[in-house]
């Protein structure tokens, strides 16, 4: 017997592209989506936000912890 694709998958695939609530990998807080689309790699992680590294370059220090994972 062959199940079909369940409509559920597609459905959430259209809702929802990408995370829409994103956390701070690094200290898991939450940060808006701007922030998200700036800092997150290709998989959506982030690596640093304002509170973990508020004067620190947050650009500096997401790129850093992106080549090393
Ligand atoms: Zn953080």
């Amino acid at each position: 017997m062959v199940f079909p694709v369940p409509p559920l998958s597609i459905d959430a695939g259209i809702r929802s592209p990408v995370n829409t609530m994103s956390e701070c990998n690094h200290c898991g807080a939450h940060v808006s989506e701007r922030f998200a689309r700036v800092f997150a790699d290709e998989h959506g992680d982030i690596y640093a936000c304002p509170s973990c590294s508020a004067n620190a370059g947050i650009a500096e220090v997401a790129r850093q912890r992106a080549r090393r994972v």
